[in-house]
């Protein structure tokens, strides 16, 4: 089927049917120890380097509860608007796994952490029917619960790592401390489902609750997935793909989930509960295994640890210790500095060049043509040479700096430009370099008029064309001006020059 044929196809799946979406986010807390011992939490180790005989459960060891955890959570929750439970109990969720040698997940069940809380997300993928297709819309989406728990070990089947064709089991990652972070069922598309994902991972980063870097399997997520005949009111029965590690695994899992589905339902085969795989290669996802519902898992409160007990001034304390949301900081680049919500919403998803837009418009007469220079030209030079912003050598000062140059007319935009790509590799004094290399403007008008004089007298046949009226010569002998003055004269004032002396205007 052609990528049209199968867009077409998807259309009137979603014509038929609404697709329900709830999210499952465990992302790893950025703690130096792990949840309840003090073995490092680190990326890349050795395998079994990281281990206490607590994270194995050894006999005799009891866990002793991570308290920077508690207050990352607490984080978490005031950063969506949710209740931060003064209450909550770890709970033994029990099930065998090789890579789980304890026998049981520590994790909290009926009395999380955080709870009733929301996040809103800025998305086009129809908010919720599909006249709602192409216009961007902010959505609340809520949130149900937020918990702690462990992670578990890691099975290592690659036989390159292994060394052989045997399942090797690394522990480093047993006892990781994660947020389980568990959204209502209010997204409606593939679409809206990543818009989620992103906004979220953005909040863990900027209150610096997690690096939720989904290459190293700090941020991963479990997307339930239902239809419901549109009109209808009450859920269809759902199943949870699991462990997605990219944005587009999700997006492809739960629109290869969509077709799956919704395929059952228009033979009249009800949709089971079931746990499901997605097959990235191929696009499908397929059945793991039935739905396990909570009684397998045989939970109960952990006898070795006692109830959490937070305070509320340690709530206050935290409160007053926020960073600015990117929420926040979004509506106040709206209003300080008069940019659009699209533009600032740019600049805040890429938290160092939103502080990089603030420090270089302090220095600029204009904050709009600062966003430019970054959106447009720093960009580029960054992602050409792979730099990151902080390590760019070209600073706030020195990006004002040049454009404070070109704004007074000493500095073509061109030659800015150029400028720029070794500011950011080099460093130094735009107005230093532009002396160094001749750049300085041609500012004198009567230098620019013995060029344009010059080049009228040798291309007649132009000058005659835009003397009866064609505008299109025009670019020649503006580029023929502009070659002579070496791309030192401004172009508006070359324009206006030959349009003077050629139709006398
Ligand atoms: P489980 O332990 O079965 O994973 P959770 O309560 O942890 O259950 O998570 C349930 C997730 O499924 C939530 O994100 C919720 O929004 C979502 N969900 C619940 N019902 C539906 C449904 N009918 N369709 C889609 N998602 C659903
Ligand atoms: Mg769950």
């Amino acid at each position: 089927m052609s990528q049209s044929e199968q867009s077409a196809m998807f259309e009137r799946i979603l014509q038929r049917y609404e697709p329900v979406i709830g999210l499952e986010v465990h992302t790893h807390l950025k703690t130096a120890s792990k949840l309840f011992s003090p073995a490092p939490v680190e990326y890349g180790r050795d395998p079994n380097h990281d281990v206490h005989p607590i994270d194995i459960g050894l006999p005799g060891v009891l866990p002793v509860l991570n308290e920077r955890v508690v207050d990352l959570a607490i984080r978490l929750g005031l950063a969506t608007h949710s209740t931060v439970n003064l209450r909550s109990v770890f709970s033994r969720k029990n099930y065998f796994y090789p890579d789980l040698p304890k026998g049981y997940q520590i994790s909290q069940y009926e009395e999380p952490i955080v709870s009733d809380g929301w996040l809103e997300i800025d998305h086009s993928g129809g908010a919720t029917s599909a006249d709602a297709e192409g216009a961007r819309a902010r959505q609340r989406v809520g949130i149900t619960r937020a918990h702690l728990e462990e992670d578990a070990g890691k099975s290592v089947h690659d036989s390159a790592v292994a060394g052989s064709d045997d399942t090797r089991i690394d522990l480093n990652r047993a006892g990781v401390p994660l947020l389980e972070i568990v959204s209502e069922p209010d997204l409606r598309s593939a679409e809206a489902a990543s818009a989620y994902l992103k906004t979220l991972r953005q909040l863990l980063r900027s209150i610096e609750v997690s690096d939720a870097d989904m290459e190293k399997g700090q941020f991963r997520c479990d997307a339930n997935v239902s239809l419901r005949k549109r009109g209808q009111t009450e859920f269809g029965v759902r199943t949870e793909i699991k462990n997605l590690n990219s944005f587009a695994n999700v997006e492809g899992a739960i629109r290869a989930e969509i077709i799956r589905q919704s395929e059952l339902l228009d033979d009249g085969i009800e949709v089971v509960q079931a746990t499901m795989h997605f097959d990235a290669d191929r696009g499908r996802t397929s059945v793991m295994r039935l739905k396990e519902n909570a009684d397998d898992y045989r939970y109960f409160d952990d006898p070795d640890l006692i109830p959490l007990l937070i305070s509320k001034d340690r709530i206050e304390v935290i409160r007053s210790e926020m960073p600015e949301l990117p929420d926040e900081k979004r509506a106040r680049f709206e209003s300080q500095y008069a940019l659009s919500s699209k533009d600032a919403g740019l600049l805040v998803a890429q938290g160092g060049v939103a502080d990089f837009f603030e420090a270089t418009a302090q220095n600029c007469a204009s904050s709009k043509t600062a966003f430019n220079w970054i959106a447009r030209d720093l960009t580029k030079e960054l992602n050409e040479q792979s730099i990151e912003v902080e390590a760019s050598l070209c600073k706030p000062e020195d990006l004002a700096a040049l454009i404070g140059l070109v704004e007074s007319g000493r500095l073509t935009a061109r030659n800015a430009r150029d400028l720029l790509t070794d500011l950011v590799s080099g460093g130094g004094d735009p107005e230093a370099l532009m002396a160094e290399r001749g750049l300085e403007a041609v500012s004198d008008s009567s230098l620019i008029e013995g060029f344009v004089d010059e080049v009228i007298a040798s291309n007649e046949a132009a000058v005659e064309s835009v003397k009866g009226g064609d505008d299109k010569p025009l670019n020649f002998l503006m580029g023929k001006v502009m070659q002579a003055t070496q791309g030192k004269a401004s172009p508006g004032e070359v324009r206006t020059r030959l349009i003077e002396k050629i139709r006398g205007e």
